[in-house]
């Protein structure tokens, strides 16, 4: 079979002119083709695992990254909460102190006020005040009383003041503690921008992944569906043909011989070529006959050879009709020999109506003449 994929390759080679292989594929190149594309599927499988495995790879480090920027979602308002907390309770604090501060005012004003009131009411000085007691005893209690009361006054002062300080300290361990949870809050922040940003990279790299992905998996379908075109042309080419015709070949139509096998100078194209078959000269529409038993593997329009039958015989046999007019047979069917299966024609790179007949063994031309 194999052999015969060779001969239609041969043909082509003939012909020589690519123009005349236009055709989908010669049988050899078919077979080319498919190796060519079993390579690269290969290669593209490989690939696509490659890619899948990144994609996941990609994908298990971003769902990483969204656990991580989740937990930072959490410490963040976590911290939000407190900072919020302290805010309120410094509020507070500032409220109580400024409290304090003019409570502080008032009671220094007090003082102020009681000495200024003890010069005012006798235009006395404190110590006149004292002096003026008419006996010891009463300066004693004017003294006792006086000190009586600046020691409360100088008491509630000092307690308000003493108060003051505490609330002081208080707001600044507050507000210490306000700007470590607001510098804390801001390194998370930060490490929530970066994993927002890596993420990112992540994402446009995961993207890009995936449209390399698909453009393999899309390659790989379109080679998968051109090896099932090249598949199936081969199958209509090797046909699957049984038998083996191992007698003499019919002349497949009756005429006079007007080119034999061998290098001859081409009627059409410039310089020496080998003919590779015989060209037996018939008026047009003569019926053409299947040269042996076999099955029809090709027919249809072959480049130079015009229409164009090919007929496999089995055991590497295979006869050729070209420049026919028409076909009186389709790919796949089973021929006897001396069967009618085309008519005689001019198609092709042809000067005139013949037929042009060959027989390959083993994708070889051989002399028909040795075999009919
Ligand atoms: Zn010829």
């Amino acid at each position: 079979m194999v052999k015969l994929l060779i001969a239609l390759t041969v043909v082509c080679y003939f012909v020589s002119s690519p123009v005349f292989c236009a055709q989908a594929y010669t049988g050899k190149s078919a077979q080319q083709r498919q190796e060519e594309i079993r390579n690269r599927r290969s290669r593209l499988s490989s690939k696509i695992r490659a890619l899948r495995g990144k994609e996941a790879n990609l994908s298990g480090q971003m769902k990483e990254l969204d656990e991580q920027a989740d937990d930072l979602d959490t410490s963040l308002k976590e911290l939000s909460h407190d900072l919020k907390v302290k805010q309120d309770e410094l509020d507070v604090i500032k409220v109580r102190l400024a409290e304090l501060v003019a409570e502080l005012e008032r009671r220094k004003a007090l003082v102020a006020d009681r000495v200024t009131a003890v010069y005012m009411q006798g235009e006395l000085t404190y110590l006149e005040l004292l002096f003026s007691a008419e006996d010891f005893r009463e300066f004693i209690n004017r003294a006792f009383y006086l000190n009586l009361i600046f020691e409360k006054d100088q008491e509630l002062y000092e307690s308000v003041k003493q108060k003051k300080e505490e609330v002081s300290q208080n707001k600044e361990k507050m507000e210490a503690a306000i700007s470590s949870i607001a510098a804390d809050r801001e390194k998370l922040l930060e490490q929530s921008m970066q994993i927002s940003r890596l993420r990112q990279d992540k994402s446009t790299l995961l993207r890009a992944i995936m449209s390399d992905k698909a453009l393999a998996e899309k390659q790989f379908r379109e080679l998968e569906e051109e090896g099932r075109r090249i598949e199936q042309f081969l199958r209509t080419l090797t046909g699957g043909y049984s038998g083996k015709w191992t007698s003499k070949f019919l002349k497949p139509v009756n005429g006079r011989i007007t080119s034999g096998y061998g290098m001859r100078n081409h009627p059409i194209l410039p310089g020496r070529r080998m003919h590779t078959g015989i060209d037996i000269s018939a008026s047009y529409g003569t019926p053409i006959k299947a040269g042996g038993d076999g099955k029809v593997v090709f027919a249809g329009w072959r480049g130079g050879y015009g229409k164009t039958v090919i007929i496999d015989h089995g055991g590497g046999l295979a006869t050729l009709y070209g420049h026919c007019s028409g076909y009186a047979t389709s790919v796949g069917q089973v021929v006897k020999a001396g069967q009618l299966i085309a008519y005689i024609g001019s198609t092709g790179l042809s000067t005139g109506n013949h037929l042009h007949f060959e027989v390959r063994r083993n994708g070889e031309p051989v002399n028909p003449m040795s075999v009919m």
